[in-house]
């Protein structure tokens, strides 16, 4: 006997949940234009300006984190590479912002 109708597919699930940019205002230009997305799969967002084009690729979230943590680590970082900008501190003021 033959069997008929030996073409097996291949299921594939794809869970492509879009995820909606939101937009926040960039710590570069000032402008409300900096998009964020968050890509669940890596579990990293991408931040990208629209104005001035800083772009942020890496910054890591968690499950339960959404856009607005990837802006605050983005803005983190954008300041003081990740730690704390501490003002009240007369010996750790942080350096004047370069205007490039
Ligand atoms: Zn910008």
């Amino acid at each position: 006997m033959i069997q008929m109708g030996g073409r097996k597919r291949k299921k594939v699930i794809k869970r492509m949940r879009k995820t909606i940019p939101k937009i926040f205002a960039c710590p570069n230009c000032g402008e409300k234009t900096l998009s964020i997305v968050i890509n669940r799969e890596e579990g990293k967002a991408v931040i990208k300006c629209g104005r001035c084009n800083i772009m942020e690729g890496d910054i890591l979230v968690s499950y339960v984190e959404e856009p607005v943590d990837a802006y605050g680590k983005f803005v983190d970082r954008y300041y003081g590479g990740g730690k704390p900008v501490k003002t009240n501190e007369e010996s750790g003021k942080p350096s004047e912002l370069e205007n490039k």
